[in-house]
């Protein structure tokens, strides 16, 4: 099973990637990892997608494509992969949508976390990341234990350099005018999955498979109640 999760900056996208994964058995694929990890690599992609990552704005499609096909290609012992972050255009989704098609694969749900834009300024402004691997915290309503310190680790939390007042506002910007047209391109083609994601991390995802098993998608998908069938 393949599965896109796709919403605003701050809609939780990064938490359900990780539950769905756990949940299912699907390898998580976030775009934005996947780009940090290579400027902090510094390789030649990496370079290249440096200066958009930092203003805030979308790495060209040929960057991205290729770096997110890669992982498709190996999914170890997962069962299907799901995708946080790409696609974010209709571009994007229109040659995802061509390239399963060659690797005999097919994308099964496209997940909308429906947050509004106050909460997402709220979420943001108080989101920390641990130094050594990304942990994602909230000083409000996710706190680690020790102040400013991963529970995971021990490394310090900070700021994404591009998580400041004026960068989120841009960000959101482009969720709002560009990526929120995914609705109706997967809606048309019977794959929406349309959540509230204004709940508990865990409501969420309990909503979320739900309206998966609803969407018939969850059989022998790694569900504890449907056993993968050894592939
Ligand atoms: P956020 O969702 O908060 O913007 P991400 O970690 O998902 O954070 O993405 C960080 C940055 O990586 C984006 O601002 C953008 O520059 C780039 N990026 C991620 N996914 C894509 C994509 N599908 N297409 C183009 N650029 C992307």
């Amino acid at each position: 099973m393949n599965l896109i999760l796709f919403g605003a900056q701050g809609s939780g996208k990064g938490t359900q990637s990780q539950l769905l994964a756990e949940h299912l058995r699907l390898k998580p694929c976030s775009s934005g990892d996947l780009l940090r990890e290579a400027i902090g690599q510094g390789t030649s992609l990496g370079q290249e997608a440096k200066p958009y990552v930092e203003r805030g704005d979308l790495v060209p499609d040929d960057l991205i494509v290729g770096l997110i096909l890669e992982q498709m290609r190996d999914l170890g012992d997962r069962t299907g992969i799901i995708l946080d972050g790409f696609p974010r255009t209709i571009p994007q989704a229109q040659r995802l949508d061509a390239s399963v098609t060659v690797l005999r694969q097919r994308i099964d749900a496209a997940i909308y976390l429906e947050v509004p834009r106050q909460v997402l300024l709220d979420r943001l402004a108080y989101r920390y990341v641990c130094e050594k691997a990304g942990h994602v915290w909230n000083l409000k309503t996710h706190p680690p234990r020790v102040d400013r310190i991963c529970d995971f680790d021990g490394s310090p939390l900070i700021q994404r350099s591009d998580d400041t007042e004026a960068k989120i506002a841009h960000r959101l910007d482009i969720f709002f005018n560009e990526t929120i047209r995914l609705i109706d391109y997967y809606a048309a083609r019977g794959k929406l999955v349309h959540i509230n994601g204004n709940n508990a991390p865990e409501t969420v995802n309990q909503h979320i498979l739900a309206a998966l098993g609803q969407l018939g998608v969850l059989e022998g998908a790694g569900h504890p109640h449907a056993q993968a069938s050894g592939q």
